[in-house]
């Protein structure tokens, strides 16, 4: 029995070309992952390679885990040795061991979003820069764009020539870049670049990682941008084979600077390679696949592909459209509460959207209806303040480095949680310490350690701080990390602050960032304080470590490589998805980009597909919403229309009807359509003592209405609750 037995003749011929460089093109659900863990097991399986001469990049955290998980079920404990991260997260081993090739030391601290607009706060006070003028977000996006196009501080300052506004965010890139380097602290980009830069300079340390890996493979590597392309191809060498994975279908990062060619052209960079094309789909059903390709077949700039699935379906895709922004997330719990009534468990089921922001209104409806549900990535558990303030105060902790005297570091973590509990320091105290260090050329808490600093309450309050770090701080290799903050953040009092403000959550959030650390000590018991706090910065796409079953919640970047049994796409508004700005721009590009993220979107799911929209007035975009084109893209025969509007009525160009028209198709809505599945809910204004009904607790009264969140006491197994008087699954009796 090999493991091979399972792929067809195509992917076995991409699983054992092993004397070339591969290169595997096929649309969504080809097999492509499979053939790559397939080939890894194969390697070390039967043709003897060592595990660790294997690397796998992959591109979200997600991904990686789900393949390690997969090779070591084919390969048992041996398959732990296979290098299976992704690309950030190799950069920041490889920097570990050989940053100080650059004189820079090992123990840099990774910026994550919210450390970089700190910075940026700092530099607008610094330079009396208005924030509405230029925002944190597309600031951002200017240093990171010249960074990774290798333009430095100088060449920006130059190119921006006589423009004000271009001088301006010269000046803040440099303010950053400053700080940054103060602070020996790498962002995202750095990861990439300073690899890049040692792999180029440093032509010892090259051949050490190139003599490491015999086998290299990348998926999504339709995604993949010139620099990643690059540091890949810095690590192959005369002997060793790089096998790349993709789907130029589902490019989705063009705006992050993807870029396509790289896959298309790889033949011209290596010449000996070989390319395999896989054309069977084994993910979804008939229909789903069948209607994804319709909608692909949109996009002019494409080559086509055949694909095709063996595997029949009775369920056509299901499209609804709500008659307004509350009924649809309704519509898509009610049809969860179905599904789970058939017996499919929450876990087999995913509502994906364009953006993070979305999925508040969904979240709040699956709350009120106790669906448990978990959200991966953007802006989740590690972003929340308490997981921020916690690692905070554990980087207060690190031992002093010869590498780095200053650790400036520090000082971000100070100005968080130094009035976390209340500490009654104030600004100008804080201004003080932060003049302070920087003339002595030290970091903050340097300063409030070695100088008696303030009068009264906050100078004693600045010392018993003092002396609680320096008690933590010497245990810190006596203790495990997890008892190590559990016993810092009852003794600082930031725990009793927060149970005397009733957070709960933020409560149970400390409580996963502990069990997570253990987690960590655990697979690492040799792993320090440093390294732990390392790795912690690449995980804004960690999910939450509870195992409940749970509706997974995510935006489509972040559901790449990935499949569910059923699938939700929500939000699937013209102006929405595709975006406002993608339809503005009028040209194909943008609006091919996000065709092709619907297409990613479709092709997640195996058995069910659930498209959903609403319509009525927008006040974000100014206008009545319709169903998005990529909806109406899919033919007749593979969509069933539940909604109570008919599909094709308005097409996306004529979409401008006034609110005459709107009003019509109410109407005409509520009349004709007495059976459809959004009934809407007539309502008349809610009293104190009203009597009320609601779809999941029942009869019950309304005992206080504040503005509009109404207080009502139902039946004794749900008790007294808070809901929004214009929550459609209230009703008055
Ligand atoms: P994407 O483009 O979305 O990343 P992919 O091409 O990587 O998709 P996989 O995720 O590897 O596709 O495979 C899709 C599904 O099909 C998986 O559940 C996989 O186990 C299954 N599959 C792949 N090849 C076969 C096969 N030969 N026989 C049975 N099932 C297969
Ligand atoms: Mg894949």
């Amino acid at each position: 029995m090999s493991f091979l037995d399972g792929l067809n003749k195509q992917q076995k011929e991409a699983a054992q070309c092993v004397d070339s460089h591969l290169r595997i093109i096929a649309g969504a659900g080809s097999g492509k992952t499979r053939v790559v863990t397939t080939r890894i097991a194969y390697l070390v399986e039967e043709l003897h390679v060592l595990p660790n001469k294997i690397l796998a990049i992959t591109f979200t955290n997600k991904a990686a885990k789900e393949m390690k998980e997969r090779v070591e079920s084919m390969l048992g404990d041996i398959g732990k040795a296979v290098q299976i991260s992704t690309i950030h997260s190799f950069c920041v081993r490889l920097l570990r061991e050989d940053i100080l090739e650059i004189a820079y030391p090992r123990n840099f601290t990774i910026l994550d979003g919210d450390d970089q607009k700190s910075i940026l706060r700092d530099a607008y006070k610094q330079m009396n820069i208005d924030v509405k003028a230029y925002s944190y977000s597309s600031m951002l996006a200017y240093i990171s764009g010249n960074k990774t196009n290798f333009v430095d501080c100088d060449m920006a300052k130059a190119s921006a020539g006589v423009w004000a506004a271009e001088q301006i965010k010269a000046d803040v890139y440099a303010f950053y870049e400053k700080r940054r380097k103060e602070m020996y602290a790498l962002d995202f980009d750095d990861l990439l670049l300073y690899t890049h830069k040692i792999l180029k300079e440093k032509e010892d340390v090259r051949r050490k990682w190139q003599r490491r890996f015999s086998f290299i493979h990348v998926d999504e590597f339709q995604d993949v941008d010139m620099l990643q392309y690059d540091i890949i191809r810095m690590l192959v060498k005369d002997g060793s084979y790089l096998c790349v994975v993709g789907d130029p279908d589902q490019t989705i990062y063009t705006w992050r600077g993807a870029q396509v060619d790289i896959i298309m052209n790889f033949e011209k960079d290596f010449p000996d390679s070989k390319t395999v094309i896989l054309n069977e789909n084994y993910r979804s059903t008939q229909q789903i696949l069948n209607g994804a390709n319709a909608l692909i077949k949109n996009n002019k700039n494409r080559i086509d592909k055949e694909l095709f699935t063996e595997r029949k379906g009775e369920h056509k895709i299901v499209h609804f459209s709500a008659m307004d922004d509350a009924n649809e997330p309704l519509w898509v719990v009610s049809k969860i509460r179905t599904l789970a009534q058939e017996g499919i468990s929450y876990g087999d089921i995913a509502v994906l959207y364009r953006s993070n922001y979305l999925s508040r209104g969904l979240e709040k409806c699956l709350l009120d209806f106790r669906i448990p549900y978990r959200i991966y990535g953007g802006i989740r558990f590690y972003d929340r303040a308490e997981i921020k303030d916690s690692l905070s105060y554990l980087r207060l902790l690190t031992p002093s480095n010869p590498e780095d005297p200053k650790e400036l570091y520090k000082n971000l973590a100070i100005k968080r949680i130094i009035n976390l509990p209340k500490r009654g320091i104030g600004n100008k105290t804080m201004e003080l310490i932060e003049t302070q260090a920087e003339h002595d050329d030290t970091n903050m808490y340097e300063i409030i350690k070695n100088y008696e600093i303030g009068k009264g309450k906050a100078k004693a309050s600045l010392q018993a701080f003092v002396q609680l770090i320096e008690k933590y701080r010497a245990q810190v290799d006596k203790i495990s990390i997890d008892q190590l903050l559990e016993q810092l953040l009852e003794e600082s009092g930031y725990l009793h602050m927060l149970r005397e403000d009733k957070e709960i959550e933020r409560l149970e959030n400390i409580k996963e960032l502990i069990s997570d650390i253990s987690d960590y000590v655990e697979a690492y018991p040799e792993g320090t304080l440093q390294e732990y706090l390392q790795e912690i910065s690449l995980y804004t796409d960690k999910e939450d470590t509870s195992q409940r079953d749970c509706v997974q919640l995510m935006t489509i970047h972040a559901a790449k490589g990935l499949e569910f049994d059923h699938v939700f796409v929500y939000n699937l508004c013209e102006g929405v998805f595709p975006s406002e700005r993608s339809i503005a721009e009028g040209g194909a590009q943008a609006l091919e980009e996000e065709r092709r993220l619907a297409y990613v979107a479709f092709t997640r799911a195996k058995k069910r597909l659930f498209l959903s929209d609403s319509y009525g007035y927008s006040f974000v975009l100014d206008k009545v919403k319709t169903s998005s084109r990529f909806v109406k893209e899919i033919p007749e025969e593979y969509i069933e229309e539940v909604g109570a509007k008919p599909r094709n009525t308005f097409t996306s160009d004529t979409d401008t009807f006034n609110g005459n028209d709107f009003l019509s198709m109410h109407s005409s809505f509520e009349t004709k359509n007495t059976q459809a599945e959004n009934k809407p809910v007539k309502k008349g204004k809610i009293r104190k003592g009203d009597l009320v009904t609601h779809d999941v607790f029942g009869d019950g009264v309304v005992i206080k209405l504040e503005d509009k969140l109404a207080t009502i006491a139902f039946d004794k197994k749900f008790g007294i609750r808070k809901i929004m008087i214009d929550h459609p699954a209230l009703k008055k009796k």
